[in-house]
């Protein structure tokens, strides 16, 4: 960063209190000696109007309940704000391109966006030489709509390994508790940024990618437990498994080399499985499964309720748990429907003596909800998002401090 750079105004905007710090940190690091957080887009507006023309950059998030990034954006241009704009987005690509496009019809300078938490690395890429001259970049800019990659290109960016691990936790919803993390691969694309599973998973099981994926996955999430484990953090890891991954006959005994390798045991991993729609040998993925479980490790079956994931498979296969579907989750709580789906999903499990996790809990209403129904686990935006898997041991510090188990 040159002089000018370090010495300009920079704000950060972010409802998230965890994502405002590692942003600010993150800045911080980059050489930014003057960089504000705010929690309220409202109060940054108004440093802005009071702090004129010395902001130089300022980073808002898309989404926050009391003005939503569309409105700073019409609020900069209104205020002829002169500064470079990074947005930050959850995993919304509408808001996102509104947002952008906006923001460009305006000639703001969008410098692109970012998908929160941001990794030390993309802010630096984002940023880099970009601040001066205020002359737009199209590398920066984000793409318009979700591309789906071929193998070729999948295949070079397994072996440039440019498939990363973001971690997302998963609480118990009684004490509040980190009872592990979930592994959710991203591909840290050299042009087109990150790059999310459901672009290039289908590509990577149609093609004969996938254990090659899934190998690298669990390779890195098993040395990352180590790392944790160094620090002093004692968790499960779960990771996800495509069917396409339960054909080959020594999948079980790959996994328990690995782990043997790696230092972790096999009680601290756990699969989750979602079926696919065709199941091309049942017979070798049950066998599979269980020897998986056999050696310790937890089984769980994701997805459940979207069909996919059919009551024939709970009946034959050792699961250990059972991850309820979002679409069931989120909300249920003022839907019948999703309420009635949810109940039932809950008792087949309990009956089952498997632990229940809900998925995609968004907001407090459907954190209370779940605690009310006496569900095991809860994971989702309103306790984390996935993050790059340095910022696990001090988002549960956090989290700790939270401590939303005991409040209403
Ligand atoms: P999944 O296993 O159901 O993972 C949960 C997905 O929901 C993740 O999307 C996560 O970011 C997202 N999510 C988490 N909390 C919330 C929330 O509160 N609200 C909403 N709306 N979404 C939430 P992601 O990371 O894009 O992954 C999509 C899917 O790709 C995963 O769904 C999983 O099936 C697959 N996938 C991810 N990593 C791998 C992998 O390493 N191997 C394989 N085979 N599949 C993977
Ligand atoms: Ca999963
Ligand atoms: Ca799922």
């Amino acid at each position: 960063m040159s002089d000018t750079e370090n010495q300009m105004k920079v704000l950060v905007i972010d409802d998230e209190p965890f994502v405002l710090k590692v942003h600010v940190r993150l800045l911080t690091n980059l050489g930014f000696t003057d960089v504000t957080p705010y929690e309220s887009a409202r109060d940054a507006m108004i440093a802005l109007e009071a702090g004129g023309k010395s902001v130089g950059l300022i980073l808002c998030d898309l989404q926050m309940p009391e003005m939503d990034g569309v409105e700073v954006v019409r609020y900069l241009v209104n205020s002829s704000y002169r500064g470079a704009l990074v947005l930050v987005s959850g995993e919304d690509q509408r808001i996102l391109q509104t947002a952008e496009r906006l923001a460009k019809a305006h000639a703001l300078n969008v410098l692109g966006a970012l998908h929160k938490p941001a990794s030390p690395q993309q802010l630096r890429q984002l940023l880099e030489g970009k601040l001066s001259g205020g002359a737009k970049s199209e590398a920066a800019t984000p793409r318009a709509e979700r591309k789906i990659y071929g193998a070729d290109e999948l295949r070079v960016a397994i072996t440039d390994k440019e498939l990363v691990n973001y971690y997302q936790p998963k609480v118990v919803l009684a004490t509040g508790k980190v009872a592990g993390v979930e592994t959710l691969v991203r591909w840290r694309h050299p042009k087109d940024g990150l790059v999310f599973p459901d672009q290039f998973i289908k590509t990577a099981e149609e093609h004969g990618l996938i254990d090659e994926v899934t190998q690298a996955v669990l390779a890195a999430a098993l040395s990352q437990y180590r790392q944790w484990l160094s620090a002093g953090l004692d968790t499960h890891v779960a990771v996800n498994v495509s069917m396409h991954n339960l054909t080959t006959m020594d999948f079980p005994d790959f996994v328990a080399k690995l782990a043997a390798e790696t230092g972790v045991p096999l009680s601290k991993l756990v699969l989750e499985v979602t079926e696919s729609k065709l199941m091309s040998n049942p017979l070798a993925s049950l066998d599979i499964l269980t020897r998986l479980r056999l050696k310790g490790i937890g089984l769980s079956i994701d997805d459940f309720g979207t069909g996919h994931s059919s009551l024939a498979q709970l009946r034959d296969v050792p699961f250990s748990e059972l991850k309820i579907d979002r679409g069931f989750v989120h909300g249920a709580w003022q839907d019948k429907a999703l309420k009635a789906i949810f109940d039932a999903s809950l008792s087949l499990a309990r009956q089952l003596d498997i632990k229940t996790v809900a998925e995609g809990v968004e907001d407090r209403a459907d954190w209370n909800f779940l605690r009310a129904a006496k569900c095991d686990l809860a994971q989702g935006y309103f306790i984390g998002r996935p993050m790059p898997g340095e910022l696990v041991p001090e988002w549960i510090s956090d989290w700790e401090d939270r401590d939303l188990a005991h409040s209403a």
